[in-house]
C-alpha cells in the first residue's frame, strides 16, 4: 500500500506554496495524500519564525506528536520552513522523535530524508545555496491537488537583501535570488494547460525580480528579465486570465511596473504594497528606505495607472520608539492612500533582527490600544469600499463553500476581495470557473453578490468588484 502523507503549514503564502511543492515531490516518489495527521504514515510540518505564536505553536505540536509516533510503528515526522532553517540540528537534538529537519533551499531532499528516516537515520539538511537548481522542480503530478482550483502560485524569485531591521527573512530565507524565465513561463504555459486561470507570482520582494542581473547586463546570461517585462511574457501566454504578484517592496515600483498596470489586460487591479509605519521616523529605524510621502505618491501613481486599483498592506504598531504622534502619522497615511485593507500586527522583537536591543519599547497596553484603533479604522476603510461596491458587476473566480456561511459559493474577484454568493449560480458553474456577478450587499468581511445569466461587454476584468473567505493567509513578505 502506498506510503500515505500529511503536510502541515504554518505562515505566509511562500510557505503555503512550499508545502505544496512538497506534497507533488512526495506524489512523485508514489505517495498518497492524507487529509489529516491522523490518518498519514508520513507527517511534514512546514514552519514560520516571523511571529514567536508561531515558533511556539510548533514546539507544543512536536511534543504534541511523540503520542502520534508512538501509536502506529514507522511513522516519520518532519519539519521544514524558517524555524528548521535557523534552528536546524537543534530541533532534532531537542525532539527525540522527530525524524528529519530541513531548509528552507533544501525541499528537494525531502524524499531522501524520508527514505533514510524509514531506514533508520535521523538527518538534517539546512545548507544554503545560490544554486538555481532549488526552482527545478518536477511538473504538477496527475495525482496532486492544490486545494485552491482554478489558481496556482508560481516562484519567481527568493530571498531578501532588503535586512529591514525587524525581520528575519533575510536570515531564513537566505539572499535574493532570481529564476531564469524560461522555466516560469514553461511553469505558467503547464498550468494554463492543465486548467488554472489565475497565477500569482510568489517571492519575498517579488517586483526586486531580476534586478540585479539588469543592473550588471547579464540577464540575457542568467535567462533573467526586468520584473514588468516578466509579466509582460506571462499576460500573452493562452488561457491565463488573470496575473497577480506578492509581496513587492515600494521601492521596487519603476515607471515600466506602473505602466503595466495600466496596459496590462490580465493583470489584476489589485497590489499587496506593505507599508509598515507611516512615520519616516519609525519608517527609518526599520530600514524601510521610503518615507510616508514617497509610499502616498506611489500609491497616487497606482491609482492614477489604474483607476480601479486596490491597496492593501501589513503594517506594525507598537515599534521600539513609536511615539502617539508617530502612530497618527500611520492612521494618516492609512487614510490618504485609501487602503482597502491590511494585515495588523503588534510588534515583537525576533532574536538575530537588527532591531531585537532597540531601546524605548511600547507597552504591551500602549500597542494593544494602537492596533485596536488601527483595526478599527481598517475596519472602515474596507466597509465604505465594499458598499461603494454594491449595485457594480464584477467577474468571481468561484474558489467552493463560504467559510463563514455554510451553503452559499464563495469565489474572489480581480481586487482579490471575497465575493459571496447569495444563491448558487443557475448551470454548472464550479469551483475554478470564473462567473459574472452583481454585487448586491456589502459586509465588512465580503461583497455578496448574485451570478449573472450571462457576460456583457461590460464584466471584463477592467470593471471587476472584489472577493473573501478563504483562512486569511498572510502574503509572502516585503
Ligand atoms: S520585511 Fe520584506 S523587504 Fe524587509 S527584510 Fe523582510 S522580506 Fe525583506
Amino acid at each position: 500500500m502506498a506510503l500515505r502523507f500529511h503536510v502541515h503549514t504554518y505562515g505566509c503564502q511562500m510557505n503555503v506554496h512550499d508545502s505544496q511543492k512538497v506534497a507533488n515531490l512526495l506524489h512523485h516518489e508514489g505517495m498518497e495524500q492524507a487529509d489529516d495527521a491522523g490518518d498519514a504514515d508520513l507527517l511534514v510540518i512546514n514552519t514560520c519564525s516571523i511571529r514567536e505564536k508561531a515558533e511556539h505553536r510548533l514546539y507544543s505540536d512536536l511534543g504534541r506528536l511523540r503520542e502520534w509516533k508512538r501509536e502506529r510503528p514507522g511513522r516519520v515526522l518532519g519539519v521544514g520552513g524558517c524555524v528548521a532553517q535557523q534552528e536546524g540540528d537543534a530541533v532534532l537534538r531537542r525532539f527525540p522523535h522527530l525524524d528529519f529537519v530541513f531548509g528552507t533551499h533544501n525541499l528537494r531532499l525531502v524524499p531522501a530524508l524520508v527514505a533514510a528516516a524509514r531506514d533508520g537515520t535521523r538527518a538534517t539538511r539546512v545548507d544554503e545555496t545560490r544554486s538555481l537548481d532549488r526552482f527545478d522542480l518536477p511538473e504538477r503530478h496527475p495525482g496532486f491537488e492544490s486545494g485552491s482550483p482554478g489558481r496556482a502560485f508560481v516562484t519567481v524569485m527568493e530571498g531578501c537583501d532588503m535586512f529591514c531591521s525587524f525581520c528575519i527573512v533575510p536570515r531564513t530565507r537566505g539572499r535574493e535570488i532570481s529564476r531564469p524565465a524560461n522555466g516560469i513561463l514553461d511553469e505558467a504555459r503547464a498550468l494554463a494547460d492543465a486548467g488554472v486561470v489565475e497565477l500569482t507570482l510568489l517571492g519575498q520582494t517579488v517586483n526586486a525580480y531580476g534586478r540585479h542581473d539588469v543592473r550588471r547586463g547579464r540577464t540575457e546570461t542568467v535567462g533573467t528579465l526586468a520584473f514588468a517585462e516578466l509579466l509582460t511574457a506571462l499576460d500573452a501566454i493562452p488561457g491565463v486570465s488573470r496575473l497577480r504578484y506578492t509581496s513587492p517592496h515600494p521601492i521596487f515600483f519603476d515607471e515600466a511596473l506602473i505602466r503595466a498596470h495600466a496596459e496590462l489586460e490580465r493583470l489584476c487591479p489589485h497590489v499587496h504594497l506593505p507599508l509598515q509605519s507611516g512615520s519616516d521616523r519609525v519608517l527609518e529605524r526599520m530600514r524601510r528606505r521610503y518615507t510616508a510621502d514617497d509610499f502616498r505618491r506611489l500609491a497616487d501613481r497606482l491609482h492614477a495607472a489604474r483607476p480601479d486599483l486596490v491597496l492593501t498592506s501589513d503594517l506594525i504598531v507598537g515599534f521600539p520608539g513609536e511615539t502617539e504622534a508617530d502612530f497618527e502619522h500611520t492612521l494618516a497615511v492609512v487614510r490618504d492612500v485609501d487602503l482597502v485593507d491590511a494585515y495588523t500586527f503588534k510588534y515583537s522583537p525576533r532574536p538575530g533582527t537588527a532591531a531585537e536591543d532597540l531601546p524605548d519599547s511600547v507597552a504591551p497596553e500602549v500597542a494593544q490600544e494602537r492596533l485596536e484603533r488601527l483595526q478599527s479604522q481598517v475596519r472602515d476603510q474596507t466597509l465604505a469600499y465594499h458598499r461603494g461596491r454594491v449595485g457594480g458587476t464584477t467577474e468571481v473566480l468561484l474558489l467552493g463553500a463560504s467559510r463563514r456561511d455554510t451553503g452559499a459559493l464563495s469565489g474572489r474577484d480581480p481586487q482579490h476581495r471575497v465575493v459571496n454568493l447569495a444563491a448558487p449560480p443557475s448551470g454548472d458553474a464550479a469551483p475554478g470557473t470564473l462567473l459574472p456577478v452583481e454585487i448586491v450587499d456589502a459586509t465588512p468581511h465580503s461583497l455578496i453578490g448574485l451570478a449573472r445569466p450571462s457576460a456583457g461587454p461590460e464584466d471584463s476584468l477592467r470593471d471587476g468588484l472584489r472577493l473573501a473567505d478563504e483562512p486569511r493567509r498572510m502574503p509572502a513578505v516585503a
